[in-house]
């Protein structure tokens, strides 16, 4: 199935969660397993070849993506969590939301200084959540090699402003 076809099975819900954002609700692809079955093929496709220690998952939709990729690749699985969701010691990084900020967490121990880390979410829009995401790889020593959705919001056309290179399955 090509990224176009897998597209279609992508539903848009208007205003939610508010008024103006056009919400790409990825569920309707997830429970048809060929569709499912394909966006991991395709995103598997795109990264192979990279040098990567581990890949690190942005919950907490990054996570469905992220899983099945790191068992496909043969690499570690790390979590990237909303504020105060993890037991043990971590690391933080705030980010502007349009009203106030937001916090992501990893456990500090999560990745060894010198790894190479690959980012995993399911949608760039602004880059806000990605740009922390980094910043919490860049805090333990590690450098994020990349970072890989299945959709990006080109209107927003953040990826241009990432320091790091974009991978996405589907530019809409
Ligand atoms: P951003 O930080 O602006 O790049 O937003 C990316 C995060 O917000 C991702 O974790 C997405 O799951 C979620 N997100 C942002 N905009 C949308 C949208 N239009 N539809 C679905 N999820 C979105």
């Amino acid at each position: 199935m090509t990224p176009a076809e897998i597209l279609k099975h992508i539903r848009n819900i208007p205003d939610f969660p508010k008024q103006g954002i056009m919400f790409k609700d990825i569920t309707t692809a997830l429970k048809e397993p060929e569709v499912f079955q394909s966006i991991i093929d395709n995103m598997y496709e795109q990264i192979k070849g990279l040098d990567i220690d581990y890949i690190a998952a942005i919950e907490s939709r990054g996570y469905l993506f992220g899983a099945p990729l790191a068992c496909k690749m043969g690499k570690g699985l790390v979590l990237i969590r909303k504020s105060g969701k993890l037991p043990a010691e971590v690391v933080r990084q705030e980010y502007s939301l349009e009203y106030g900020t937001d916090a992501l967490e990893m456990h500090k121990d999560a990745v060894e200084k010198g790894k190479k880390v690959l980012l995993v979410d399911d949608l760039l829009a602004t880059g806000g959540t990605v740009r922390a995401a980094v910043g919490l790889v860049e805090q333990v020593g590690a450098e994020a090699v990349g970072a890989l959705f299945l959709l990006e919001l080109q209107q927003l056309s953040s990826a241009a402003n990432l320091p790091i290179p974009v991978y996405s399955l589907i530019r809409c």
